[in-house]
């Protein structure tokens, strides 16, 4: 036998999530002592809601875990069904939804029933993390269309101008993580008009849908066709982790087209069979319960958002776009380094602090900063980056120095 096992050229081509292996580089700073303050999450620190609870632990209690159709139960499909006709204003049938393990899996199963390898799939700048990714593990070329000079919303024409007849999806996040940018009607319905002409699918991940601010709402893809969900050639991904607090139950789902969603259900009966049964009696209790907690949350992250963008604004030399929604700050740091990951590095050296480099979205010279964190870490955490880039002197003057000792 070989000594080593040669990989494929997909796995060969991605590296680890970042975001993800910034959690896990911050929770072993904090348990080795470090006074490590993270900006880098993605998930909200509210608990679950009480019925989500109750409902995974009652079924539990039964012993009666077992499989579920490869493509969720009925029951969870239901409350996809009523989460659709009450937030998009459609009436779909159980065959229009998939469950999954999570929107990251929805988004992958879709990926692997679209495209052929070489095949395109086009997203704006900044992207999350995982898009480029999960194109290259399906075996299709990533397409991220980069933002015109000093603009802040992508247009249709770049958008166009990145189509070709290898193009099998485009992906839209509204807001975007990690701008919080809400896509505008006029947007939306140029690049699902533009799709449907060329039979590709949009695919719109609106995980952070609800999570809006100053009494915004998010126009959503259905407002832009007057196509029916079978024939609009769009696909909904969303889930309980943000708005429910729920990142640990693994639950999301998608809506759309009944043809692709069987196949997409194909893929997954063998992948990984139905999503976690005690997850689904949780996603179930938690999208037909009381919604009070995703109106706290909100509530929350809209305080959270303002107090961050004025701290992140009191940097001499930071440049930010206020998020409309999600819990990111995407502020631009260039002023400081063109190289966030460089930067980002030195934050965490020096002070201890965790942020995400833009590079890893597609951005040079931006940090995300996360404020779904407590709010006295997000004080903390732009106190020491202001001390260190600006109050103490450059950051290259500060190199050599540990600032804070454990
Ligand atoms: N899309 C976006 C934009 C996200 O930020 C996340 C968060 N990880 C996901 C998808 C995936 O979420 P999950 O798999 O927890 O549903
Ligand atoms: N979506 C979150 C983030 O961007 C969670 C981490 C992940 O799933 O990659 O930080």
């Amino acid at each position: 036998m070989p000594a080593t096992s040669p990989l494929s050229s997909a796995a060969r081509s991605i590296g680890a999530s970042v975001t993800l292996q910034l959690n896990a580089a911050a929770a072993r700073m904090r348990a080795e002592g470090e006074p490590v303050i993270h900006l880098g999450g993605g998930e909200p620190e509210s608990l679950a809601p009480a019925t989500a609870l109750t409902a995974g632990i009652d079924l539990l209690k039964t012993g009666e875990v077992r499989y579920t159709p490869a493509s969720g139960t009925p029951g969870m499909k239901d409350a996809v069904v009523a989460y659709t006709e009450q937030f998009y204003g459609r009436s779909i049938e159980r065959t229009n939804v998939m469950v999954s393990a999570g929107v990251k899996q929805a988004l992958m199963v879709a990926l692997m029933a679209l495209v052929d390898p070489g095949d395109e799939v086009v997203f704006p700048v900044p992207y999350w993390v995982s898009y480029p990714e999960m194109a290259r593990i399906a075996g299709a070329v990533p397409v991220p269309v980069a933002l015109e000079e000093g603009a802040h919303q992508p247009t249709v024409a770049a958008m166009e101008a990145a189509l070709t007849d290898r193009t099998r999806a485009v992906i839209l996040n509204s807001p975007s993580n990690p701008s919080g940018l809400i896509l505008d009607k006029e947007f939306l319905t140029g690049v699902i008009t533009m799709c449907q002409a060329r039979g590709i699918t949009v695919l719109m991940d609106d995980i952070y849908h609800r999570l809006v601010f100053g009494g915004k709402i998010t126009t959503h893809c259905y407002e832009c066709t007057e196509k029916s969900v079978d024939e609009a050639g769009i696909l909904v991904l969303n889930g309980v982790s943000k708005q429910y607090a729920m990142t640990g139950f693994r639950i999301g789902w998608a809506v759309g087209p009944a043809t692709l969603i069987k196949a997409m259900s194909n893929i997954q009966s063998h992948l990984s069979g139905g999503p976690c049964t005690i997850s689904q009696a949780s996603a179930v209790a938690a999208l037909s319960g009381d919604q009070n907690s995703v109106e706290d949350l909100r509530d929350e992250l809209e305080e959270r958002r303002n107090e961050t963008a004025d701290l992140l604004e009191s940097i001499p030399g930071v440049e930010l776009n206020h998020p409309d929604g999600t819990f990111y700050c995407f502020a631009d740091f260039s002023a400081f380094d063109a190289d966030s990951t460089r930067l980002s590095n030195l934050l965490l050296e020096k002070v201890q602090v965790v942020t995400v480099p833009g590079i890893e979205f597609g951005m040079e010279g931006y940090l995300r900063v996360s404020f779904c964190g407590s709010m006295k870490d997000v004080r903390e955490g732009v106190r020491r980056m202001r001390w260190l880039l600006n109050d103490n002197g450059s950051a290259e003057l500060k190199a050599g120095d540990r600032v804070f000792a454990r």
